[in-house]
């Protein structure tokens, strides 16, 4: 099974993912975590990416498209892998479209986790991270809604859109996302 989370930051696509990960024995990958994880390593990508991360911008499409690449080619991800934080444009959409073609594949769906603003102010601030600072997060919705947003309309032009209902506890949304997944799989 692959699987796309397209939502807001805060929409709870990282916890979701972990969950659906765990239940279908499938990894969860997040181009975000992959960054993160070049800049606690300091490896020269690293350095070149962390002054983007950290004020909300979007990191190059070349950049975030090989990290992607590489790990879409290791084992673990045969079986099927959950997307979290890519695409983010509709450059990396077609990216990703033909990468999975040259592996012979394809996005079988892409779960939109739909939250009100309220909901995605409250967890970000509950939230820890160095990007999370309120000037960050109110420019990460802006690139959201004009970058971003867009592939909403893109994959449900493809037929593979469900919409979520993310307004509540992360168990609920879990077995939302189950039942619609449930129709198709
Ligand atoms: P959130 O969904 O809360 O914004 P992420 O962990 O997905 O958190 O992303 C954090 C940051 O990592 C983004 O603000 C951006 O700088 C960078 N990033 C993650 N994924 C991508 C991507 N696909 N393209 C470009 N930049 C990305």
């Amino acid at each position: 099974m692959r699987l796309i989370l397209l939502g807001t930051p805060g929409a709870g696509k990282g916890e979701q993912a972990t969950r659906l990960s765990k239940k279908f024995g499938i990894p969860h990958i997040s181009t975000g975590e992959l960054l993160r994880g070049e800049m606690d390593e300091g490896t020269p990508v690293g350095c070149r990416i962390s002054g983007f991360v950290n004020k909300g911008e979007l990191v190059s499409d070349d950049i975030t498209q090989a990290i992607l690449e590489v790990r879409l080619q290791e084992a673990d991800c045969f079986p099927g892998f959950i997307l979290d934080g890519f695409p983010r444009n509709l450059n990396q959409a077609e990216f990703l479209k033909k990468a999975l073609r040259r592996m012979d594949t394809r996005v079988d769906v892409v779960l939109n986790i739909e939250v009100s603003d309220s909901t995605v102010v409250e967890r970000l601030t509950n939230r820890n991270r160095k990007d999370d600072s309120p000037e960050t997060i109110r420019h990460r919705l802006k690139i959201y809604r004009n970058v971003t947003a867009p592939l909403v309309d893109y994959y449900d032009t493809a037929g593979i859109l469900k919409r979520i209902n993310g307004d509540s506890s992360l168990e609920k949304v879990t077995k939302r996302i189950l039942s619609s997944l449930g129709q198709t799989i």
